[in-house]
């Protein structure tokens, strides 16, 4: 095991003013030739609308935009610098073959304007999309308009709630478990839906008992993640629709974490009716930094009517936007959705087909329980039950031992290289390190990361107090998260001038 103090900082002091405070007037980063023909005033034409003085943008030489940019983009850890080990976000590799096909002047350059009969090859490419999500997820259609899961699963509910209101009735409830994902009582709330919370049973499946007995004839359906937030495949979920369908009720899947279920399980077969994709966690298009992301929602022939529209529709040869869909929800996003990662998504499909999407799910799990394997010992696991895709610990040992707890895990990965994991989620676990490998890391990767978390545990019996002080490479400590994200200082001083 490497010492972390031995290994040279991976990252760059933080230090470096915003762009405003850079240049000097005058200075610019084209060289335009000289004007040939009579100057124009725009107020002539424009009147009170032209501004009379400069908009007062940062001024600078393109030497120096670039050098500015390029050094804020080195402080960025990125999935092309090393693993991101962020349990439930599924932050696997994007081939570039996805951005070069996304950047095929064809679908680069389409405008959302176009008429119809120039967009073939585009509607095409989505409907096809539409086909192949369905076939993975065992459902007859799907819509690929949301832009994110959330708004996936606002969607979902969204047609949950019209086919409800187009059989006469308006039941109130989502049952949800305590172990979801925050944006599912979120997006209940949002449609009108009361969440109705189902503890999650002593061995971290859904008991299909605790259903029973929350369920009513004011049920108007249940969200399940699956894999659970903790990892684990809820082998009930089968009996669980069946349950509620009894009583009218509709079964929405959060299908965050589908990159453990490709080629094994199809949702669509166990009686869910409507579930969210997230291409950019299961079909390698990028995400972080807020987006763009994308969230299809495939729908049983029950929700088919209700679906956003347009749907894309094939004609004999001919692909068409269809808006006749007098009980659609209506319209959820502009235009055709967030297009470019529809190429991405469907890009890696075709480029794995069936064998390899299964095969990434196989090596997804392996790689969760090799981690697993190599770390329980140090960092107990919160399920006793076999781990899919990801596997969540806690500091429970180490913090009843030396006093260190998820924080300074999490701050001191960062000193050898590592971006954290996902810490306190979910929150039935206490002090929860969620940790998702995905199948994109090699063996050497793996190991190299488990190492980095031993030796944690190691220096946190050896010297707690440094482990909790860290990170020590960063230019910045330990900041206030909350003050951070609440009152944001955004103009630079040098430090030691607050
Ligand atoms: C990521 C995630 C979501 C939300 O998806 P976004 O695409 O981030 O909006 C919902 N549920 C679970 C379990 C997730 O992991």
């Amino acid at each position: 095991m490497s010492s972390v103090n031995e290994l040279p900082p991976r990252h760059l002091l933080h230090h470096e003013p915003p762009i405003f405070e850079l240049g000097s007037p005058g200075r610019s980063g084209a060289s335009l030739p000289s004007l040939d023909v009579p100057a124009a005033d725009p107020r002539d034409d424009w009147g009170s609308l032209a501004r009379a003085e400069a908009p007062g943008l940062p001024e600078l030489s393109e030497v120096d935009v670039t050098r500015h940019f390029t050094r804020l983009s080195r402080w960025n850890y990125a999935i092309d610098i090393g693993m991101y080990p962020l349990g439930s976000c599924t932050m696997k590799y994007n081939p570039k073959i996805n951005e070069a096909a996304a950047r095929i002047p064809g679908f680069a350059g389409l405008h959302v304007y176009q008429p119809e009969s120039t967009l073939q090859g585009a509607l095409e490419l989505m409907w096809q999309l539409e086909r192949m999500l369905c076939e993975i997820v065992g459902f007859p259609r799907a819509t690929l308009q949301p832009a994110a899961g959330a708004h996936g699963e606002l969607a979902g509910l969204m047609m949950i709630r019209a086919a409800h209101a187009d059989r006469g009735r308006h039941p109130t409830k989502i049952l949800i478990p305590d172990s979801a994902h925050g944006t599912n009582p979120a997006s209940c709330t949002l449609n009108g839906f009361d969440a109705v919370t189902l503890p999650t049973g002593a061995d971290g499946v859904l008991d299909v008992d605790a259903v029973r007995a929350a369920l009513s004839s004011d049920t108007a359906g249940i969200m399940i993640t699956n894999p659970s937030t903790l990892g684990v495949f809820e082998e009930n979920i089968a009996d669980i629709a069946e349950l509620v369908h009894s009583v009218g009720g509709f079964v929405y899947m959060d299908g965050a974490n589908l990159n453990a279920l490709l080629g094994k399980f199809r949702p669509g077969d166990a009686g869910v009716d409507v579930m969210h994709i997230n291409l950019h966690k299961t079909f390698t298009t990028p995400h972080g930094g807020g987006g763009p992301g994308a969230g299809p929602v495939a729908v049983a022939a029950a929700l088919e009517p209700f679906l956003p529209r347009p749907t894309v529709e094939k004609r004999g040869d001919r692909f068409t936007l269809e808006y006749d869909r007098p009980k659609s929800v209506g319209r959820l996003r502009s235009f055709f959705g967030n297009w470019g990662m529809f190429v991405r998504a469907y890009t890696y499909i075709r480029e794995l087909g069936g064998e390899g999407l299964t095969r990434a799910t196989e090596l997804a799990v392996l790689n969760a329980n090799y981690l697993r394997a190599r770390l329980e010992h140090e960092y107990p696991v919160a399920c006793t039950r076999r781990s899919m895709h990801e596997v969540v610990f806690s500091d429970k040992r180490l913090k009843k031992e030396t006093g260190v707890q998820t924080l300074d895990i999490a701050k001191r990965l960062i000193d050898h290289g590592y971006h954290p994991p996902t810490v306190y989620f979910p929150l039935i676990v206490p002090g929860a390190l969620m940790i998702e490998p995905t199948e994109t890391e090699s063996p050497e990767t793996l190991d190299q990361f488990a190492d980095a978390l031993l030796a944690i545990a190691e220096e946190a019996r050896r010297d707690p107090e440094r482990v909790k002080s860290a990170p020590h490479s960063t230019g910045l400590r330990r900041l206030d998260e909350t003050r951070a994200a609440r009152k944001p200082r955004l103009r630079w001083r040098p430090a030691g001038t607050e």
